[in-house]
């Protein structure tokens, strides 16, 4: 019991300057707001990729950056391309 806390105290997976309560963050600007020219066609797979992860999953906001009202436009846009067969519902 003791050991192993012992060991999880000393094997730390991240540097000493490295304190997860003061990391950089980095303001994520939502890409469609941002870029007027973005078009979210759902027809595209290579700009429909972007927003799934590689199980099929549609890609939450935190790590799209997207805004509440574009990620409901990505939510359509991917439910309208696994319809049409562009992405896939799972992948395994
Ligand atoms: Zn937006």
């Amino acid at each position: 019991m003791a050991d192993k806390k012992q060991n999880r105290r000393n094997n730390k997976n991240y540097d000493d300057d490295y304190n997860p309560r003061f990391r950089k963050q980095r303001k994520k600007v939502c890409v469609m707001c941002s870029d007027k020219n973005f078009e979210l066609d759902y027809k595209n797979p290579e700009v429909m990729k972007k927003f799934v992860n590689d199980k099929g999953k549609i890609l939450p906001r935190r790590t799209t950056g997207a805004c509440a009202k574009h990620q409901r436009d990505i939510t359509l846009a991917v439910k309208r391309a696994r319809h049409i067969a562009i992405l896939p519902y799972s992948q395994n």
